[in-house]
């Protein structure tokens, strides 16, 4: 930056300054319970955590008891101590708990949040709102209004949030006649330039299912609701900003408001602005195309610059996800950022009409001298503020630039707490402008020092650490699971038509069995079918019968010796290879499951993510205890422990993971010297097949893993109860699973081994809804972890047991949200819901729709049209423990809802099943929380999430009683099931003389 404008900004931020001196902004003034409780909450990180998380729960505290019981769980005890004497400010000064007392500080508690809330909000009724957006206007202000409650599950709330919009809107029709417009007010323009009235939109808000996945449904799903606020606003002479939110809906946002501008009816209509945030790294870049595309398409617009909201949000996402982080990592790089690309705007003012929002003096006075200096005219950018915060540093610029809008959120407290508390977050972050200059006292040279100089000095103090060098264990990394899905990639999004329709181009091949390593035809082949359109065969499948299998046996057999005499590392090797192929084609392998299977993109992406994190977790794994283990460190005697693989296994696997859990199984038992003989499901032999071509590529001897699709009537009993074999590892219903421990356990003539079986079975998966859960969360989660995939998971949420206390709250809007999922073929990304795999599986989910009629209320039923295997979605109400509907496992998309009196209540009826897989909670009860983890005997629990997707290495999966025997697959202990441990003894004294080794234990 040149030296003299640099100086002239850091002039201009004096004077700012010092036109404020000795102000505060009111959340900081001590004066007052906000300022209090901010100004210990920015001393005590502890107690910071507990009072945002409680602003975030209260408004779900309806009564006084509740109340009073979330102030003890949330302040008392652990390291927040005894209730903070700032929070009981204005209670009664009583410091006994319970009765009268309690109730008493409760409501002044709660009244002072709630006052706090209100500080940020310009009102909670429309009429409210209106008058107050008149009396900022008094003050010199103008606006953008903004409603709350932007997280919306259905449609309804989609419709309703657009209708808030024309309804605020309306309401300002009327009085806005009486606003004059500010300056010479030509055109009736405030400043000559700017509509005086101005809404603020949340796109995502317009569209509960929008997602990148689905990018044109999402975009035209968003327009829609949008043109008639939009058109209002147009009939109004008003102007509308397109709100920026989460990087997900970025370029969906870029895309809607395009189209939006461009539309012939809006072309002439230049008040259409929107945001781009300076804290992604490839904001700099969409600003310039966009610049590019205005310039083009001749169409001037507005774009309003900030830094970004969502900054913890994207990096812990980033990380969780193992995607890049998308945005700047130190906080000068940010204003970096912002301070290029305001340069950027400014430089294009006839075309763009800028609108800082910032409350960084430092910031804003780049903006004011950059433009002076490039002698942009005044009408042709403004300053923005949000209501409630940064007093002085607005009435600092209203002196200074006279153009300045104020955000002003409106409507009901309970989407106004997730506001207050992003408000919290961002007044006292450590990297806050705000919390440094009024709360902290820091220095003005510091604070409008150019940030280039900033990230010198900050680099300086803490270099970025070199990436450390991945921790090396025998040769190999340490494990990390594969990224999940990301398809706000576009190239993502456009491979997978492609390759569906190679998969299509494939279509009707005949897949031999892989018995030794050579294609085995067969005269008895069945077709693998697309379920969302059973006319369509992917492959035609030969099938196994009694003497292929004893043929693969043989192989296995044949081959066991010399792949068990492989070293450890040898045989990781192959499974590094097979990573590294199945990565290579993870498109091609997705589209096959969503063909044969119905699996949505994103879920198939992940199935076949989790297989390459199986092939990496289990190599380390099998080196890890590939490692003779010194037992006892007594002289003269040498204890070795070490393990051996067990022979041949039977690797039996179900269709709904038809990658991921087959390469688990099998991966798993290869790995540790086993060779194996793998029947997939009739239903996904076709992706099973991909396994067999991995393995291949991968270089695995012939006979080692044995491709052998068959009917279960004719092989499925032979197979197991083959003398040969010594392992079975199975993955499917309860039933199978039982009959396959029965016929393991009879010992055939020629049999050498007792038979090892690890099953994973069913689940009566059950997610409890506290009086206290986040609703917007536990909506959403519950709607995935029933419906996703269809219900055909194991893991999935069969049972949803809702408190009382919330359940017509929560069944309202549940209901609304199963109504507004789209159902149709996986292929097309608008879906969220697709076929069953069959028409057993079909059959079977109406055979127990039925029952819910009879058992229960059906609240909501859809059912698909079309020739696939589609089965109802269905959601049924009144269900109790005794219900079929609460015990059997129904493996579709029908959800159980049961109404607990209170949590212990829900907690038993969780546990009321024979099952045990997963469960999840939703609450922010402390101590609902802590009862959970202990007494919630499930074998994956999740709280205040989702109950499906488990992460090999993070969530080991599995669970116990009916729901399987063996341990976890993706965790520590699942090799061990394929194995047996030996130790050997050595006597190592001779006549009385014994060499010492530096490991016995010995005298110093
Ligand atoms: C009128 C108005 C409208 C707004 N609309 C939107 C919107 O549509 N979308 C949206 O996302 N936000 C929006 N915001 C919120 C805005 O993003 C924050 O208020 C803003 O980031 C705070 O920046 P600042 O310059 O005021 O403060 P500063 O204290 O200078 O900056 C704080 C910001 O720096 C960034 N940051 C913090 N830590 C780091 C770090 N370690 N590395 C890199 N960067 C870091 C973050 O973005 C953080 O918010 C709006 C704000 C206003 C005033």
């Amino acid at each position: 930056m040149n030296p003299q404008l640099d100086e002239a900004i850091r002039q201009r931020g004096k004077a700012f300054f010092a036109s404020i001196r000795g102000e505060s902004p009111s959340i900081f003034n001590k004066g007052f319970w906000t300022g209090k409780v901010m100004d210990w909450a920015m001393q005590n990180e502890a107690f910071k955590v507990q009072l945002f998380r409680f602003v975030d729960v209260l408004p779900y505290l309806t009564t006084s008891d509740n109340l009073s019981r979330h102030i003890e769980e949330y302040f008392t005890g652990g390291d927040a101590g005894d209730i903070p004497a700032v929070l009981k400010w204005g209670a009664e000064k009583s410091g006994l708990f319970g009765g009268v007392a309690a109730k008493l500080m409760g409501k002044a508690i709660r009244s002072n949040i709630e006052g706090m809330a209100r500080q940020f909000i310009v009102g909670e009724q429309t009429k409210e709102a209106v008058k107050n957006l008149s009396r900022i206007r008094k003050d010199g202000f103008a606006f953008t209004v903004d409603l709350l409650g932007e997280a919306t599950v259905s449609e309804v709330e989609s419709d309703a949030y657009r209708d808030g919009y024309l309804e605020v809107l309306g309401a300002i029709e009327a009085e806005q006649k009486s606003w004059k417009p500010f300056g010479a007010g030509e055109g009736g323009l405030d400043w000559g330039s700017a509509p005086r009235v101005n809404a603020s939109i949340k796109p995502s808000a317009l569209f509960s299912q929008a997602r990148p996945m689905d990018f044109e449904g999402s975009v035209e799903g968003i327009l829609a609701r949008m043109r008639p606020v939009y058109r209002k606003i147009m009939a109004m002479g008003g102007a509308l900003c397109i709100d920026m939110e989460q990087l997900k809906y970025k370029d969906i946002t870029i895309e809607l408001f395009k189209r939006l501008r461009s539309e012939a009816e809006f072309r002439d209509y230049p008040y259409l602005s929107i945001v781009l945030q300076a804290y992604l790294r490839e904001t700099e870049h969409d600003a310039a195309e966009l610049i590019k595309w205005g310039r083009a398409e001749g169409l001037p617009f507005g774009m309003r610059l900030v830094k970004g909201a969502y900054w913890d949000y994207e990096t812990v996402i980033a990380k969780q996800m193992g995607w890049p982080v998308p945005v700047w990592t130190r906080k000068p790089e940010s204003d970096i950022a912002h301070e290029k690309i305001a340069r950027l705007i400014l430089e294009n003012s006839d075309l763009v009409y800028f609108q800082c929002a910032s409350h960084n003096i430092r910031t804003i006075s780049n903006v004011m001298e950059t433009a002076a200096q490039l002698g942009v005219p005044e009408n042709r950018y403004e300053f923005q503020a949000l209501y409630g915060m940064a007093e002085p540093v607005r009435k600092g610029l209203l002196k200074v630039a006279g153009r300045v809008r104020l955000y002003c959120p409106y409507g009901e407290l309970l989407p106004g707490m997730a506001y207050l508390v992003r408000r919290l977050l961002e007044n006292t972050a450590n990297e806050s402008f705000l919390r440094l200059s009024f709360a902290d006292g820091e220095a003005e040279d510091i604070l409008l020092e150019n940030p280039h100089k900033t990230l010198d000095r900050e680099l300086e103090k803490n270099p970025p650490k070199a990436p450390a060098a991945p921790a090396v264990i025998d040769g190999l990394t340490a494990f990390r699971d594969e990224p999940l899905a990301d398809f706000t990639v576009a190239e993502l999004r456009r491979a997978f038509p492609e390759a569906i329709a190679a998969v299509r181009a494939k279509a009707g091949r005949a897949l031999p069995l892989v018995i030794g390593g050579k294609a085995v035809e067969t005269a008895d082949r069945i077709p693998t079918v697309n379920p969302a359109d059973p006319t369509e065969t992917l492959a035609v499948v030969c099938q196994a019968g009694v003497a292929e299998v004893d043929a693969a046996i043989d192989a296995a057999e044949k081959a066991f010796a010399a792949w068990r005499d492989k070293t450890p590392r040898e045989r990781a090797d192959v499974l590094l290879r097979a990573a590294a192929i199945a990565r290579r084609d993870i498109v091609a392998l997705s589209a096959t499951q969503v063909l044969e299977v119905g699996k949505q993109w994103d879920q198939a992406y992940n199935d076949v993510g989790e297989a390459i994190d199986f092939l990496e977790f289990y190599a380390r794994e099998a080196v890890r205890l590939g490692a003779p283990r010194r037992m006892g460190r007594e002289p003269g005697e040498k204890n070795h422990l070490f393990y051996e693989p067990k022979g041949v296994c039977a690797v039996i696997a179900p269709w709904n993971f038809p990658l991921a859990i087959s390469v688990g199984m099998t991966s798993a038992a290869i790995v540790t010297g086993n060779t194996v003989v793998y029947k997939p499901s009739g239903l996904s032999s076709l992706t099973g097949y991909g396994m067999a071509d991995i393995f291949k590529e991968a270089g695995l001897p012939d006979g080692v893993f044995n491709y052998c699709p068959g009917r279960g009537s004719v092989m499925g009993d032979h197979l197991v109860a083959h003398p040969k074999v010594s392992t079975i590892a199975f993955t499917g219903s309860m039933e199978t699973g039982l009959r396959i421990q029965e016929k393991a356990a009879k010992v055939h003539p020629g049999q050498a081994y007792c038979k090892k079986v690890i099953a994973e079975m069913g689940g009566k998966n059950a997610i409890i809804v506290d009086d206290d859960a986040d609703l917007d969360e536990a909506i959403l989660g519950v709607v995935y972890s029933a419906f996703g995939f269809q219900g055909q998971k194991c893991s999935a949420c069969s049972r949803v047991i809702v408190v009382d206390s919330i359940y017509d709250k929560f069944i309202a809007r549940l209901t609304e949200a199963c109504q507004s999922l789209k159902i149709g073929p996986a292929e097309e990304p608008e879906n969220a819901m697709g076929p069953v795999v069959d028409p057993s599986q079909q059959a079977k989910v109406e055979e127990y729709l039925e029952i819910a009629r009879q058992e229960g209320q059906v609240l909501v039923e859809r059912q698909a049209t079309g020739q696939g295997c589609y089965a109802p979605l269905a959601v049924v109400a009144g269900i109790r423990p005794e219900h079929r509907l609460a015990q059997e496992e129904v493996f579709g998309p029908i959800l159980a809802v049961m109404k607990a009196a209170n949590f212990d209540e829900a907690l038993a009826w969780a546990m009321s099943t024979r099952f045990a897989l997963t469960g999840g909670v939703y609450s922010r009860s402390p101590r609902h929380l802590e009862k959970a983890r202990r007494e919630f005997r499930v074998g994956n629990l999740y709280l205040n999430r989702n109950c499906v997707g488990a992460m090999v290495g993070r969530q080991p999966f599995g669970g116990s009683k009916m729901s399987g025997v063996g341990s976890k697959s993706g965790g520590p202990d699942y090799l061990l099931q394929f194995l047996d441990p030996r130790v050997v003894t050595e006597n190592t004294i001779r006549r009385g003389f014994t060499p010492i080794d530096e490991d016995d234990e010995w005298f110093d």
